[in-house]
C-alpha cells in the first residue's frame, strides 16, 4: 500500500465529516472516492493533502506518517473544481508555479513545462494568459501545473465538473490514460457514477462520512454490499422475493434494467404495462408497472408499446443479489 488511511475521523462542530474511514491505494492504482453531496469525499481528500487534520486516526504515504506534516511537505499534486489558476500569471507561470517554488534550475523548469502543457495537448500556449483560455483549456493548464512537479500522489477534487458532457468526457479519457503512462496514483472525488466507472480501478464508496463498500466498479455492480450501493452504481430493480418462484426468502431481489427480459404470457414471472419507453440508442428504456413496482427494462430490439401488457422475467443466467427486508 502506498496510501493508508486508519479510522481517520474529521468532526466539524456536530458534523462527523469524515467517519472512521480506513482505506489502502497501491501504487500505481486510480482511485475514487463517490458518493452524494455532503458524505465527506472533499474533506477525506483535504486531509490526505494536508489542508485538514484528523481528530483521529492516522495516514501513512509509503509507510511513513504523515497526518500532521504540512500540504508542501506532503507534496501531493492537486487539482480543484474550479482550477484556481494564478488570473495574474500566464499559462507557462502557472505550470511553472510548483517547480519554481522547488528551487528547479530554469532549463529544468522550461523543459517540465514544455512536456506538461504537451502531454495535456497545450503545447504552443506558454504565454497565453489563462483569462484568455476555455473552460477545458485552463482545466487542462490546471492538470498540468499538477503534473509538472510528477507528483508520487495526484488528488484530482471534482476537476470535470465545470466542462460540458462531451469535453469532460473526453478529458476523462485522457486523464486515465496519463496518469497510467505516467504510472502515477490517483485519487479522485466524484458523485457522478459513470465518470467513477469510466476512470477508477477501485471505487470506494461513502455515504454520511462513513465507508460503505471499496472494489472494482464490476464488484460494486455486480454484487454491491448493501441497498445504497446497489442504488447507487446504476439502475436499480428491487422486487420482492416472494414474487419471484424459486426463492422463498423474505427481502428484495435486485434486478438490474439489462437483466430483465421480455417473454410470453406462459413464461412470465412477472406481468404489468408499458408505461413509457425512452429510446437511447443501442437500447430503448422501459417503464413496466407490476402491481406496485415500477420496473425498468433495458431491452434490444422491437418490443411492447405504451399502454401494451408486458410479461417480463430475469435471464436464466441472472446472478440477483438479494437484500433484507428494510427495517421500518
Ligand atoms: P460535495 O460533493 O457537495 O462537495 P462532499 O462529499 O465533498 O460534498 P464534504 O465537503 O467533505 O462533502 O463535507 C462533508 C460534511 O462536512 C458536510 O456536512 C459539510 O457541510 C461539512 N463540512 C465540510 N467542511 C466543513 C467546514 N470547514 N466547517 C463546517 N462543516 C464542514
Amino acid at each position: 500500500m502506498i496510501l493508508e488511511l486508519t479510522a481517520v475521523t474529521r468532526r466539524f462542530g456536530e458534523v462527523t465529516a469524515v467517519d472512521e474511514l480506513t482505506l489502502g491505494i497501491e501504487a500505481g492504482e486510480f482511485v475514487t472516492l463517490l458518493g452524494p453531496s455532503g458524505c465527506g469525499k472533499t474533506t477525506a481528500l483535504r486531509l490526505i493533502a494536508g489542508f485538514e487534520s484528523p481528530d483521529e486516526g492516522s495516514i501513512h504515504f509509503r509507510g511513513r506518517e504523515v497526518s500532521s506534516e504540512t500540504p508542501q511537505k506532503r507534496g501531493f499534486g492537486m487539482v480543484f473544481q474550479n482550477y484556481a489558476l494564478f488570473p495574474h500569471l500566464n499559462v507557462f507561470e502557472n505550470v511553472a508555479f510548483g517547480l519554481k517554488s522547488r528551487g528547479r534550475p530554469r532549463d529544468q523548469i522550461a523543459e517540465r513545462v514544455r512536456s506538461s502543457l504537451a502531454r495535456v495537448d497545450l503545447a504552443g500556449y506558454q504565454d497565453r494568459a489563462v483569462q484568455a483560455l476555455s473552460g477545458g483549456q485552463q482545466q487542462r493548464v490546471a492538470l498540468a501545473r499538477a503534473l509538472a512537479i510528477e507528483p508520487p500522489l495526484l488528488l484530482l477534487d471534482e476537476p470535470l465538473s465545470n466542462l460540458d458532457q462531451a469535453l469532460r468526457v473526453q478529458t476523462r479519457t485522457e486523464l486515465r490514460r496519463l496518469v497510467k503512462e505516467l504510472e502515477m496514483t490517483a485519487l479522485f472525488v466524484t458523485h457522478d457514477q459513470e465518470e467513477a466507472f469510466d476512470l477508477s480501478d477501485r471505487i470506494a464508496v461513502m455515504r454520511a462520512g462513513r465507508l460503505c463498500q471499496i472494489g472494482t466498479p464490476a464488484d460494486l455492480y455486480q454484487a454491491p454490499a448493501d441497498r445504497f450501493v446497489a442504488g447507487f452504481m446504476g439502475r436499480a430493480n428491487f422486487v420482492p422475493a416472494a414474487l419471484l418462484p424459486g426463492r422463498d426468502e423474505p427481502g428484495d431481489l435486485l434486478i438490474r434494467p439489462e437483466e430483465l427480459e421480455f417473454t410470453g404470457e406462459a413464461d412470465a414471472q412477472l406481468s404489468g404495462v408499458v408505461r413509457d419507453r425512452r429510446f437511447r440508442g443501442p437500447l430503448t428504456l422501459y417503464r413496466i408497472e407490476v402491481g406496485a413496482l415500477d420496473l425498468e427494462v433495458a431491452h434490444r430490439g422491437p418490443g411492447p408499446r405504451v399502454g401494451e401488457p408486458a410479461w417480463l422475467r430475469p435471464r436464466p443466467d441472472a446472478d440477483l443479489p438479494a437484500f433484507p427486508p428494510i427495517q421500518e
